[in-house]
């Protein structure tokens, strides 16, 4: 079939197989590029799709050449509809991990059942023997707890009071105002058993009890902070309150996995068009603004390049890892550097509908939004028949 995008404002509800892997190519192709990284042998990583799991994954087996088994939750093609991008995503990269020679597997399903934790231990048990590495990068809307069954939904929004600021449609660069009614007390305690940290702590501790986690393991998962633009409905909003949650739970883990010589951290990375944060009012406004200015700079990265840093200077750098005085991993330092967080500050004063595209990156925006779903990618035919119908090599 020929495979166009169809997008409802910030989802795409179609996906180009050889685009998705003409992406993660590039991204292979980066890390191999670089020196490489004395680090884990063999890694779990949930929510290992897209974005930053998917990069963590690739710089796991590219960058350090370690087996991996990636779990998330992505959905095969059927009939006329085309797979998910994270679907066509790690078929690329199981394929391109074999023909590395590094053994790599793929569990699709929820990640927050027990099922999936029991499906991930037997799998480790059954070829890989201990993990030393877990990277937890799941971002969801939704979270039926595995004891109680209740499901949850998280929300983005303000805590305490309404929030006005600029917003922008990025399909079309209409700059507007966007307001924001604050959340209630259950949709804030909803948003937390979400995207805080008790699945993390559950999987560490299924993990640890069934003796599949190394001595010595590390754990990681991905928080944001960013700029004061963004606080009232990031930060100091419900997704905020879950990050202090997740964090909290990395100084309770590094207390667990200390006594065997391991490590829980929470690494704070820079804001990235990915379709999660594409979801999120204001930020792909900040982002357009942020990627701009980065780009002058000289200092801009993606996904890869964040994680690359991530692994080869902090988690397993010639020194001890660095933290700062939150105990937080800190590879946003370039995004929040005084300069050019007082640039992005003054031209987010001056955007409009009519200077949105000479003011900041929008165009940039737009073109990594359909990226992610292998659109827009340099070198594939999108009026050739293509097969939706893609298997992942070591689907279990
Ligand atoms: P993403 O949407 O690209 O990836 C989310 C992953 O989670 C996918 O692999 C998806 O399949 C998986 N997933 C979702 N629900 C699942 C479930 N129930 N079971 C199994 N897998 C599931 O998101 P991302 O932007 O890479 O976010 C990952 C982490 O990084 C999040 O904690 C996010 O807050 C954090 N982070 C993101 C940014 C950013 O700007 N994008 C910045 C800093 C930190």
């Amino acid at each position: 079939m020929i495979i166009q995008p169809k997008s409802r404002g910030f989802i795409c509800t179609t996906a180009h197989p050889e685009g998705c892997a003409r992406q993660v190519q590039r991204q292979v192709e980066y890390v191999k590029s670089k020196p490489a990284i004395e680090g884990p042998r063999n890694v779990l990583v949930v929510g290992a799709s897209t974005g930053y799991g998917l990069a963590s994954r690739i710089v796991s087996s590219f960058g350090a050449g370690a087996n991996t088994i990636g779990i998330y939750f992505d959905k095969a093609a059927e009939g006329a509809r085309t797979a998910s991008a994270g679907w066509y995503n790690s078929a690329a990269f199981e394929q391109a991990a074999s023909d590395a020679g590094v053994k790599s597997y793929s569990i699709v399903g929820d990640a927050f059942s027990d099922e999936i934790k029991a499906k991930a231990i037997d799998l480790i048990r059954a070829e890989l023997g201990q993990i030393d590495l877990v990277v937890y990068s799941v971002a969801s809307p939704r979270r039926t707890h595995p004891v109680t069954g209740e499901t949850f939904s998280s929300v983005i929004k303000p805590l305490g009071g309404t929030y006005t600021n600029k917003t922008v449609n990025f399909h079309n660069g209409e700059v507007t105002q966007a307001t924001i009614e604050p959340a209630t007390a259950d949709e804030l305690r909803q948003t937390i058993a979400v995207m805080g940290g008790e699945d993390w702590q559950m999987w560490i501790d299924q993990l640890q009890a069934a003796g599949v986690l190394a001595e010595g393991a590390t754990t990681v998962a991905y928080s944001y902070i960013g700029p004061a633009i963004t606080h009232a409905v990031y930060r100091d909003g419900t997704i905020g309150a879950a990050k202090n949650d997740l964090e909290a739970t990395a100084k309770r883990l590094h207390e667990q996995l200390r006594t065997s010589g391991g490590r829980a951290y929470v690494s704070v990375n820079k804001a990235l068009v990915t379709q999660s944060s594409s979801a999120i009012p204001v930020v792909p406004l900040y982002i357009s603004a942020l990627y701009k200015i980065m780009k002058e700079n000289g200092t801009h990265e993606g996904c890869i390049e964040q994680m690359y840093r991530l692994f080869s200077e902090r988690l397993y750098g010639p020194e001890e890892t660095a933290v700062d005085e939150k105990g937080l991993i800190r590879i946003d330092d370039l995004e929040m550097t005084p300069e050019i967080q007082a640039a992005v500050a003054t031209v987010w004063e001056q955007l409009t509908t009519e200077n949105v595209y000479d003011l900041s990156d929008l165009a940039g925006y737009r073109r990594e939004f359909f990226q992610l779903f292998g659109f827009e990618t340099d070198g594939i035919d999108y009026e050739a028949d293509t097969n939706p119908e893609v298997d992942i090599p070591n689907l279990r």
